[in-house]
């Protein structure tokens, strides 16, 4: 299977990196974030919930992005390098992580050294620095922000944070940790090899897309990729962080 792995936040803790970098560059102690205490993914809000003054979240915020060395040793989130490292001996697994929208060549520099350094086993070669992650084509993508995955057209799994919860939920799996995802691609999907996505009409006569484990779906309405692909669009461009010249606007913050 192929599946797509984001970085920031996801495979990596991002917000104890902030923080402890936050804690580096100023010489105070900072309170650490606990992940229930996620109410959002921006890294000044993040600094100022750890005890920094808003004048200095800000300015401290920027030195941590345009610091080679903040990018470069972020922790991992808690059980991920094991479960990471199975997933990647087992399938066909890329990183994926936005790098480019950060604005900052500190933030490109310093991803690609910690993969070299926390992955050694890694093939630079599936390292992908792209916005465009609704884009990819493959059978999975673990992600926190959902708004990345409303058009891939393969599973997203949510990387649970309370900032995402509130998205509108589509077809998607829900993991509060890296031991379920390992569950998750040990039991759950260990027969699968691709879900199926299907679109059924209600009593209505409106198409309702939905989808099912079960390889028997007779009852529902079975259409092509271009039809799947079209209701995502359109479900897309209700979505409020989707510009339609401009894709989805969601940015680092
Ligand atoms: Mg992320």
């Amino acid at each position: 299977m192929i599946i797509y792995i984001d970085m920031d936040n996801t495979l990596l803790a991002t917000y104890k990196g902030a923080v402890l970098y936050a804690e580096k560059i100023t010489g105070k102690k900072l309170h650490m974030l606990k992940p229930e205490e996620l109410e959002t993914d921006s890294t000044i809000q993040w600094l100022r919930s750890a005890g920094l003054e808003e004048d200095e979240a800000i300015d401290t915020r920027i030195k941590l992005f345009n610091s080679v060395e903040y990018w470069e040793n972020i922790p991992f989130e808690k059980d991920a390098l094991s479960v990471f490292k199975y997933l990647y001996d087992n399938h066909e697994v890329y990183i994926s992580t936005s790098a480019f929208l950060s604005d900052s060549e500190a933030c490109y520099v310093g991803k690609v050294r910690w993969v070299k350094k926390n992955l050694p086993f890694f093939n630079l070669r599936r390292l992908i620095y792209t916005h465009a992650k609704y884009n990819l084509v493959g059978d999975y993508i673990i992600e926190d922000i959902p708004s990345q995955t409303v058009m891939f057209k393969g599973t997203p799994i949510i990387f649970d944070r309370p900032y995402n919860r509130s998205f509108p939920s589509r077809l998607n799996y829900r993991v509060n940790s890296w031991k379920e995802i390992f569950t998750l691609f040990t039991e759950e999907l260990k027969e699968r090899s691709i879900d199926f996505y299907v679109l059924k009409r209600d009593k209505e006569g409106k198409i309702v897309y939905s989808w099912t484990r079960e390889k028997n779906v007779e009852e529902y309405l079975l259409l092509e990729d271009e039809v799947i692909e079209a209701y995502m669009r359109t479900w897309a461009y209700e979505c409020p962080d989707y510009n339609p010249s401009e894709g989805f606007s969601y940015g680092w913050r």
